[in-house]
């Protein structure tokens, strides 16, 4: 490693988990979902492992995520489901993106792009079963449906997909699950009706918490994040076999004696008692290691577990090690799978009040993500 930190990324777990998630998912088809640079893994050699492992699809947020997989080469069915008025939809259509809408306003959109293009709109529409965040409530759901039947029959407008989002699966039993699979099935029952329904068209319900505990949710596709990155969704009932992917890595910038009662960082939060070695990681918290860890995270130096001492800085932190001898150079992890006696993802998360997806997404820029497992 020449650079301050890295990011490993492990592919042979990630192929690992989509194949456990295939498994687990039934006969349902399985998408990934690569939004936000992949939960922060690297979108396009995280998605390309994905992938070769078996997901038929990927998901992402906007369009122009859709349309990086496609600069790089990526040929598989997309689905960009977070679409805000004026972006470039007809770019999406002409590069094969399948869309999602909601209302009839954006639908209204997806169509006009569609006849400037000459390209036929692959559409998913997402009904409101209960998140009460994007899609369609009921009372709107009809029109929107007959709205997407007139743009069929213009030959603008494919609906290839009916699909919501679980608010509370992570909490198997929470009342509102079955609720939502009600609301869910319901909102297919109009659809029927409707006519627009149909063997081409998907339906697809579950995030990575209803394929682990909820089988009733999976219908023709499951939509899986965070459990392809190998992090649990339902971290009360283990890890379920998944792998986790990253290993966050840094090497010590410097090392220093310093005298009892040194003030460490910014507002000396934290006062040596003694004598000490204290140890400068190149890591802050424009890298993803949150202001919050503050005396709290701890990370693995010299085969020991250290805590983040004093104040988390925008690019570095400091850890009090006591007499041990690390030396400039030597590596630090922040967090992976745990094997070597290092924090997980899931204990930051833990420790930091918040879920391993912010852990995950919010490594920086600055920070290179470095494969193995085999990168094709
Ligand atoms: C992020 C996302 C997912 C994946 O959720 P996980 O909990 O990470 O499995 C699925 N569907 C939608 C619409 C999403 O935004």
């Amino acid at each position: 490693m020449a650079t301050p930190a890295e990011a490993r990324v492990d592919l042979a777990a990630i192929r690992h988990n989509v194949a456990l998630l295939r498994e687990r998912a039934g006969g349902a088809e399985l998408m990934a979902a690569v939004k936000a640079d992949a939960y922060g893994h690297g979108l396009v050699p995280a998605s390309l492992a994905m992938l070769e492992a078996g997901a038929g699809r990927l998901g992402t947020a906007f369009i122009q995520e859709a349309l990086d997989l496609r600069a790089a080469g990526v040929t598989a069915p997309i689905l960009a489901w977070l679409i805000t008025p004026g972006e470039p939809v007809g770019e999406a259509l002409r590069a094969g993106v399948e869309v999602s809408a909601s209302d009839e306003r954006l639908l209204g959109e997806i169509a006009e792009a569609a006849r400037a293009t000459g390209v036929t709109a692959r559409v998913h529409l997402e009904a409101d079963t209960g998140m009460s965040r994007g899609g369609s409530p009921p009372a709107a759901w009809p029109g929107l449906l007959r709205k997407a039947l007139e743009l069929r029959a213009e030959g603008v407008v494919e609906v290839v997909g009916l699909w919501s989002h679980f608010a509370c699966s992570d909490m198997p039993g929470h009342p509102s699950v079955e609720a939502q699979l009600d609301a869910f099935e319901a909102a297919l029952k109009v659809a029927e009706q409707t006519g627009v329904a149909g063997s081409h068209v998907i339906r697809h319900l579950a995030n990575s918490a209803a394929v682990m505990t909820l089988p009733r949710a999976h219908f023709d596709m499951v939509r899986a994040g965070i459990a392809v990155y190998g992090l649990s969704p339902v971290p009360e009932l283990g890890d379920f076999g998944l792998r986790p992917a990253m290993t966050l890595v840094a090497r010590l910038a410097m090392v220093k004696r310093v005298p009892e009662g040194s003030g460490v960082s910014y507002g000396h939060l934290y006062v040596t008692g003694r004598e000490t070695t204290l140890a400068l990681v190149p890591l802050g918290y424009a890298d993803g290691v949150l202001r919050h860890a503050t005396d709290r995270a701890e990370v693995l130096a010299g085969g020991r577990r250290r805590r983040v001492t004093g104040r988390v800085c925008m690019d570095q932190f400091m850890i009090d090690v006591g007499d041990d001898p690390l030396r400039a150079g030597d590596e630090v992890i922040l967090f992976g799978p745990g094997g070597q006696g290092e924090p997980t993802a899931q204990e930051w998360a833990d420790t930091l009040g918040t879920i391993t997806h912010e852990i995950v997404t919010r490594i920086g820029s600055r920070v290179p993500r470095v494969y193995e497992g085999q990168v094709t």
